[in-house]
């Protein structure tokens, strides 16, 4: 077990959390996002971490639900990493 950021506030929690203690951030969803990833693993361009996940549709849409803000956050956006929160 390790902590990561929350994308969404910044305060450390559980990757093993399902969401964000915090805010509710949907956790859970992110790692399963990031184990899904494909063997052209993305590699966050700000941090170099490797620790991201490709934004779906889904998650977007849930992201959306739990934080309020998620289509504005993640327009545009492909990819995400959980080290820095930078998307891309
Ligand atoms: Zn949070
Ligand atoms: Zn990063």
């Amino acid at each position: 077990m390790s902590l990561i950021k929350c994308p969404d506030c910044g305060h450390e929690v559980s990757d093993q959390a399902t969401a964000c203690v915090y805010c509710g951030f949907p956790i859970a969803r992110l790692r399963s996002a990031a184990i899904r990833s494909d063997p052209n693993h993305p590699v966050c361009p700000k941090c170099g971490g490797t620790y991201t996940g490709r934004i779906s549709l889904a998650y977007k849409v849930a992201a959306h639900r739990a934080i309020g803000n998620g289509r504005k956050t993640f327009a545009g956006k492909e990819y995400q990493c959980l080290q820095c929160k930078h998307k891309w």
